[in-house]
């Protein structure tokens, strides 16, 4: 994530600030520009190209800043989430708020890497959306379907969150997690499944997608993971089934591309980024295992759990490289490569 300041008196900003603390100017966060921009006294923001704007309509009821250009308009991040708890229901309506906020830090990581997102309107059959639902008074299932991601509420409350943890012996376990690994089956979708010769590179890395999904789900929680699971993927869920590798790798890809931009931008590492590496093995190598490996000795000196729990072996850090080079085929520029 990236440093932001506030325009007004230079005041450090984080990525969600609504109001500067120390001068008090209201803020708004600007897609396009990648801006945290103060608003005037009507709380609006006339931007670079003179449009004017204003905050988004969700700014209560989810802590949106992002702007839009007109009043009562949903920004992108929220116009994208198709279901929501009803308004009556309170419980539901604050996890909403905290779900929100990590899929805001999402949609923005997701446009730093230049990967694209279509809409339902844009795309009617396969565009990203978000059902976020309370699993209070239905059962609801975190999963993926053409476009469409279902999130449980649920898992923004601590308690829930920590007891399915230890419940499926995950060494890690957040909400903007969740988003990430759901995400990845988008991306699957968009950037590798419509391109057959990509395809045949998955398949060979990953495995045969065609593997059947529902004997799979059966036989890893019959069986579990392969005792040897280590060698070759980054999670016991990941040996599931080539789908859940990808989104795996992806959400681990997204896990560290942050956290190493965020470490350079604070002055914490050292070395290639996301963004400076044709080579992801470099950046992993280089910046990524250096910095883990320092930031699970701050943790423990806190007497808290390792920030970073897994181990990236070669085999690994080849399914890391291949989202890597995904983004150089949708035309992002890595530095050393060339867009096509
Ligand atoms: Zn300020
Ligand atoms: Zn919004
Ligand atoms: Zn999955």
């Amino acid at each position: 994530m990236q440093r932001f300041a506030c325009a007004v008196c230079d005041a450090p900003l984080f990525f969600e600030n609504s109001q500067c603390l120390a001068c008090g100017t209201q803020l708004g966060f600007h897609r396009g520009e990648r801006a945290i921009a103060p608003l005037d006294d009507d709380g609006a923001y006339r931007d670079l190209e003179g449009q004017l704007l204003r905050r988004c309509t969700n700014l209560k009821l989810s802590g949106c800043t992002w702007l839009v250009r007109e009043e009562g308009d949903k920004c992108f991040s929220c116009s994208l989430t198709r279901s929501r708890p009803e308004d009556h229901d309170t419980t539901g309506l604050a996890q909403f708020l905290d779900a929100e906020r990590s899929k805001r830090h999402l949609i923005y990581e997701l446009d730093v890497l230049g990967l694209p997102i279509e809409d339902r309107i844009q795309n009617p059959e396969r565009g990203l959306a978000f059902d976020l639902l309370s699993s209070v008074e239905e059962k609801v299932v975190i999963g993926h379907q053409n476009g469409l991601i279902t999130i449980d509420l649920a898992e923004t409350v601590d308690s829930h969150r920590e007891k399915m943890r230890a419940k499926l012996e995950e060494p890690y376990r957040t909400m903007l997690g969740h988003f990430r690994h759901e995400t990845g089956h988008y991306f699957e979708g968009t950037l590798v499944f419509s391109d057959p010769a990509l395809t045949e590179d998955a398949r060979s890395i990953f495995g045969d997608d065609r593997a059947s999904y529902k004997d799979a789900i059966k036989r890893h929680y019959d069986e579990g993971a392969p005792e040897d699971w280590k060698k070759e993927h980054i999670s016991q869920y990941a040996t599931m089934h080539p789908y859940e590798d990808f989104a795996e790798t992806f959400a681990h890809y997204l896990h560290i591309c942050d956290t190493v931009d965020t470490a350079l931008q604070y002055g914490l590492a050292s070395g290639p980024g996301p963004n400076t590496s044709e080579d992801f093995g470099d950046v992993v190598r280089e910046t990524w295992i250096p910095l883990s490996v320092a930031l699970n000795q701050v943790n423990r000196s806190m007497g808290a759990n390792d920030l970073y729990p897994f181990v990236l072996p070669p085999a690994v850090i080849a399914k890391l490289d291949f989202v890597h080079k995904l983004r150089v085929r949708v035309g992002h520029p890595v530095a050393g490569s060339v867009a096509g």
